[in-house]
């Protein structure tokens, strides 16, 4: 089914990346995709896509995640992309990063999860689309203590809000990817100083021997919002890292 044709998507994090994709994605399938992101110079390369509006929207903050959704009207899918990736183990951790990943990677979704469920439940239904990832409670990753944590907990909030609203016509399913080629893994890839030796690395941990694509996320993406009998599911795209 195309269920997603014609309906609207909030999407968080799309200026570049697996959300910039995904963004893309829903548009190509007929959806209208209101685009968000906090860098608006970023989300500004998706102005003049059909079927995309931009809007600039920071998930950090309560009071513009409600009155994005209010403006918005009614939501019929909301794909939750931002995220943050921090580096090291329990003993490197600070507190402030754990609190700020705390923040980015969970309690964005639970915002944005907060804003549009009662018009999706008026509506009589709706898909909640969440990025999570392998590294957490689907597979332990090392130096990933803080992001793996808060990605296991993408995944605990993404059942708990499929199993209280499932009656109610909503399905929330998480995207647990292995390493996918994105701005930000560019950026770490380069802060490590040895460019080419941070990348075979990446890719080493990937028995496909390559990195995946923001275009193969965005399409399971758009398939867990087409996937009208699935709910509560976290599904894997990791080129093989979790056989
Ligand atoms: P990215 O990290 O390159 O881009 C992230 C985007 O989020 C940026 O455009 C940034 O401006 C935006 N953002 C940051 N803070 C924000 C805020 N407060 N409000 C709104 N937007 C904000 O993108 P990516 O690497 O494709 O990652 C996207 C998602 O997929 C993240 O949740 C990430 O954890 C997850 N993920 C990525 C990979 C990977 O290998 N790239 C693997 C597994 C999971």
């Amino acid at each position: 089914t195309n269920w997603v044709e014609g309906r609207t998507v909030l999407a968080t994090a799309s200026g570049q990346g697996i959300g910039r994709a995904t963004a893309l994605a829903f548009a190509a399938a007929g959806a209208r995709v209101i685009a968000t992101d906090i860098n608006e110079e970023a989300l500004s390369s998706l102005s003049g896509e059909a079927n995309i509006e931009t809007r600039r929207l920071d998930v950090l903050k309560d009071e513009e995640v409600k009155a994005a959704v209010q403006s918005i009207g009614r939501i019929d899918v909301l794909f939750n992309g931002a995220g943050f990736v921090h580096g090291g183990t329990i003993l490197e951790m600070k507190d402030e990063e754990f609190d700020f990943a705390i923040d980015l990677n969970i309690r964005s979704m639970i915002r944005t999860i907060r804003a549009v469920l009662p018009g999706m439940i008026d509506a009589g239904g709706g898909a909640i689309v969440n990025m999570a990832s392998v590294a957490g409670s689907v597979t332990g990753v090392p130096n990933r203590f803080v992001y793996g944590t808060t990605k296991a907990a993408v995944i605990g909030l993404t059942k708990a809000v499929a199993a209280d609203f499932v009656a109610r016509g909503i399905r929330c399913n998480a995207i647990c990817p292995g390493t996918v080629e994105s701005p930000s893994l560019q950026e770490r890839m380069r802060a490590q100083g040895d460019y080419e030796k941070a990348r075979a690395a990446f890719i080493a941990r990937q028995p496909m021997g390559r990195l995946g694509t923001p275009e193969e996320i965005a399409d399971l993406a758009v398939h867990l919002a087409n996937a009208t009998y699935t709910t509560g599911q976290a599904y894997s795209i990791d080129g093989g890292w979790t056989i």
